[in-house]
């Protein structure tokens, strides 16, 4: 599971306190430049790997070799995305490279937007809406400058797919009216495959399990065979994506070598065996030991993760991210995970859907040194794994807030934002005071308490099973819960972890801001919400507002035609913040379907029309792209005569198409791989 920031014009500063990275080297941070373009609806951002430099050179030979593994696996997020995706790519990176028509044609100018729109998003669809990009250039200009510099010639299907709005036009649809497979175009079923089959499928093949724990359906794609039964191609070294696979294992292999203990080898054996096999007890036994081996400063993120991109939530996302840990800041952050039984037991939830014990919980503020597939360029800001509920349940989790990539959102960040939605100045100073540490205990919460927290009652299915596609919505609003529950809490001063009172309303002003308005910045006019951490928001800050109608708890103020959230009576909304808390917790615990298609479909899809227009042109003014994405730093080996490897040195490259040009020219293993 992961955390994704509000946006670009978030208000809070989630820099890190003492330890950060920039305070060690001010002259160095002050000349680093964070922002190299804007295009489109985004922002190219840079991010630096401090401390790099004082790692052990096996320790920089292991963050080496881990990121070559991540970007090894890049293409196959793209095909996953959508089955014309590395035939798009191929063709854009060609004539991206090797044009040498006119510069100052439009056509031109709207194909480098595209190509980076595509590149930003793994494929032709919108990395967060879904809706697929429409070219703002010719199709005949298209076809006759590919030719003219050389470029692939593209089939009349995958040109359709590119240019036709109405073929594949949405990579993941939701919609309970739909059949949610076939409306989709992302590329883990086949497209004739329907919705109903594959539940079929799977019922059948959990039937047959001797484990029934493990994640079905997580590393294939559900094709249909030629006697017209379904069938799955999995992800392995010698199965679907397996020249990139056997890319990966390669890097993989040379990592055990290197690795830091015997506990982080071990898990690295258990990744490759997991690769080249592609069974499902590995991938669990793999993630058992990856989740006990802490001991090492090095950590990372590698294989098909997340499955917010399957519209049924089976099939896992390619992704890559390596860490470093930053010790400085994870001291302080350990408190909370020592305490975790505390908040388990002191939560609004109901006593039967409590865990009796919570264990094993470990939360890091790192340093990323690499990211690819679903991480890249588009990146959460924490992540929690893994994801089976088993073994979250018997051994725990790892639970990591990516330090320099907040850091990196935050010197590129608008202030104007703060200053246009605010309902008053107090809150713009609380926001500016107390803004950082309300972001980083709201994240901290979130991941280390929010999804670690409760049970299933016995005998009741996973989530997916029983809340299907609002699974992933609602389990974002109980972690949010959690912590918007929890930061208002005395336990937090107590702790020395927070300082004053107002932290806790300044999380409070900041959510509901986001989750009544700005967060439909990211929405098209006429649209409804369709991403899962949106649904949530928006189902939990309308929800505690209607609640709190009758008290005033939350009032929409309206001034000089604009709106504004004020907040009446913060100790009323923690208690709305608890009760829907209990409410989504015994959802969860009793896998109640109905009431969570209630809570996501009343209060978290439909957009107030006017408030979304009002944000909309308030929004547009101050110039922020809603969404950021990050260009890597390169790692370079310095060899010696012999070819051995003496150091690593980082580069900050400052150009998002080169890069891009550059990984596919790089890492292009599955070009001409697919039908
Ligand atoms: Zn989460």
């Amino acid at each position: 599971m992961r955390t994704f920031l509000f946006g670009l014009g978030a208000f809070f500063i989630l820099l890190l306190g003492c330890g950060s990275p920039s305070e060690e080297s001010p002259q160095a941070a002050e000349e680093f430049v964070w922002s190299t373009e804007d295009f489109s609806d985004k922002r190219m951002i840079r991010y630096q790997i401090p401390g790099f430099e004082n790692l052990t050179l096996d320790q920089k030979k292991l963050v080496y070799y881990l990121t070559q593994a991540g970007l090894s696996g890049r293409d196959i997020m793209y095909d996953q995305n959508y089955r014309h995706n590395l035939v798009i790519r191929d063709a854009i990176d060609h004539l991206f490279a090797e044009y040498d028509g006119d510069t100052s044609d439009d056509n031109w100018n709207e194909f480098m937007v595209y190509a980076k729109n595509v590149w930003f998003s793994n494929g032709i669809h919108h990395h967060y809406s879904a809706d697929k990009f429409t070219p703002g250039f010719d199709k005949m200009w298209f076809e006759k400058a590919l030719v003219e510099s050389g470029g692939p010639a593209l089939s009349e299907a995958v040109l359709t797919a590119m240019f036709d709005p109405t073929v594949d036009a949405k990579k993941i649809v939701l919609d309970p009216e739909q059949d949610v497979v076939l409306a989709s175009a992302v590329n883990f079923y086949g497209p004739d495959v329907t919705a109903e089959e594959v539940e079929a499928f799977y019922t059948q093949e959990k039937a047959g399990l001797k484990n029934a724990r493990v994640s079905l359906g997580l590393n294939s794609k559900v094709v249909r065979s030629e006697d017209g039964t379904l069938k799955e191609e999995v992800y392995k070294a010698d199965g679907l994506y397996g020249p990139a696979i056997r890319e990966i294992i390669g890097w993989l292999e040379k990592a055990v070598d290197v690795a830091e203990n015997e506990a982080q080898a071990n898990a690295l054996r258990l990744l490759i065996e997991y690769y080249q096999t592609g069974d499902l007890e590995a991938w669990d036994k793999y993630n058992v030991a990856w989740v006990s081996a802490t001991e090492g400063d090095i950590d990372y993120i590698n294989s098909f993760i997340e499955v917010y991109n399957d519209p049924l939530a089976y099939k896992g996302s390619y992704e890559s991210i390596v860490q470093i840990k930053d010790f400085s800041v994870s001291e302080k952050m350990s408190v909370l995970a020592d305490n975790a039984q505390w908040f388990e037991s002191q939560s609004t939830t109901l006593p039967e859907h409590k865990k009796d014990t919570v264990t094993g919980i470990s939360y890091n503020f790192v340093i990323v040194a690499g990211e690819s597939g679903d991480a890249s360029p588009s990146t959460p800001i924490g992540v929690n794994l893994p994801n089976a509920n088993w073994i979250r349940a018997k051994y725990g989790s790892k639970s990591v807030s990516l330090g320099n990539i907040v850091e990196g959102y935050d010197n590129t960040r608008g202030a104007g934002l703060l200053e246009e939605f605010s309902h008053d100045q107090e809150e713009i100073e609380r926001a500016k005071a107390f803004g950082t540490v309300a972001s980083k205990f709201h994240t901290a919460l979130h991941e280390v308490i929010g999804h670690a927290s409760g049970k299933l009652v016995e005998g009741v299915g996973t989530p997916k099973e029983t809340l299907k596609n609002y699974a992933s919505a609602l389990e974002e609003a109980r972690a949010d819960l959690v912590g918007l529950y929890f930061i208002t809490d005395p336990k937090l001063m107590e702790l020395g972890l927070v300082e004053s009172s107002e932290v806790g309303k300044a999380s409070y002003d900041s959510y509901l801001k986001n989750g009544l308005m700005l967060q439909l910045r990211r929405i098209q006019p006429g649209n409804s919400i369709e991403q899962a951490h949106m649904r949530n928001r928006q189902m939990v800050s309308s929800w505690v507002y209607e609640k709190g109608l009758k008290d005033s708890v939350v009032v929409m103020v309206e001034r000089d035609g604009k709106t504004y959230i004020d907040i009446r009576d913060y100790d009323k909304l923690r208690g709305l913040f608890g009760a829907l808390l209990r409410e989504v917790q015994r959802i969860k615990s009793e896998g109640d379907f109905a009431a969570g298609r209630n809570l996501i479909e009343g209060y978290g899809v439909q957009v107030n029309e006017a408030i979304h227009n009002e944000v909309l042109s308030r929004s547009e003014s101050l110039n922020i792209p809603p969404y950021g994405g990050f260009i890597n730093p390169r790692l370079v080996p310095v060899k010696a005569e012999d070819g051995s490897i003496t150091d690593i040195q980082v580069e900050y490259p400052d150009d998002f198409a080169s890069q891009m040009l550059e990984y596919g020219r790089q890492y292009g293993f599955l070009l001409g791989d697919e039908g």
